[in-house]
């Protein structure tokens, strides 16, 4: 926890916020903060800043918070990617939230298991607890929105014309005869498959709408190896 990510109902004044449970022991056992100790704090969907501890007990922490910094800049990247198997999205999801993805859409696909769609996983307050740990991780606050959408073609259709408008617009798939461009300076949407990997009339699809199928080399990556590289192969630092 790079940062502690404080909430509204956090506030007991304008500036004082006052703690309990998971970030207060986090606090106390990995930061082993003391009184008058400088933290790093940010608002969700809001400013970062510092917050001085004011008092730590056995239960509470209590910060003087001063907001007074913006967080990073989102990534020009909007994801669409296959639903993995709930415990590969648990670790994508904190991974790309940390890479400051903003819109994420979870979309079906011929190879994902029927089953994924029921997992508990998916409930809204499950999805943003992985994604609250993305920001903690990397000094974030703008909490990415999760669409999840359960019907390929519709989704493909009537959709995602809009979403890719404007943007350059690509499909990972191995075997793709271009490769990957690096450093896209334009806004990129990207689609990444499942664990078999998107079938061919779904890739016609995407490229039906303007979707250049595009590669990684020879190697077949993981998905949760696939995103990270991708991500940081396309997008320029910031
Ligand atoms: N069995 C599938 C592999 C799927 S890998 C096949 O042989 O096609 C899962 C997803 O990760 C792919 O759909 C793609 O989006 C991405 N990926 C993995 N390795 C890749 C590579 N070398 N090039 C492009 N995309 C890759």
């Amino acid at each position: 926890m790079n940062l502690i990510l404080l909430f509204p109902e956090d506030f007991i004044s304008t500036t004082r916020v006052v703690l309990r449970g998971r970030r207060k022991d986090h606090v106390a056992t990995i930061h082993r903060a003391q009184v008058g100790d400088q933290l790093r704090v940010g608002l969700l969907n809001d400013q970062i800043g510092t917050g001085r501890v004011i008092r730590l007990d056995q239960d509470e922490l209590e910060l003087d918070v001063c907001l007074n910094d913006h967080a990073p800049a989102p990534l020009q990247l909007t994801l669409l990617l296959a639903l993995p198997r709930p415990k590969m999205l648990k670790r994508i999801l904190q991974t790309v939230s940390s890479l400051g993805v903003k819109h994420i859409y979870l979309i079906n696909s011929y190879r994902v298991d029927k089953s994924f769609w029921s997992s508990p996983l998916l409930q809204t307050d499950k999805l943003n607890e992985q994604l609250i740990l993305g920001l903690e991780q990397a000094r974030d606050t703008i909490l990415p929105q999760i669409h999840l959408r359960q019907r390929f073609k519709p989704f493909v259709e009537d959709e995602l014309p809009d979403i890719a408008a404007k943007t350059q617009a690509l499909v990972a798939h191995p075997g793709a005869t271009g490769n990957c461009p690096a450093g896209v300076s334009q806004a990129v949407t990207l689609a990444i498959g499942p664990e078999g990997g998107f079938i061919p009339y779904e890739v016609d699809k995407l490229q039906d709408c303007g979707f250049l199928p595009v590669s990684l080399g020879e190697r077949i990556l993981r998905v949760e190896t696939a995103v990270p590289v991708l991500l940081s192969r396309l997008t320029p630092i910031k």
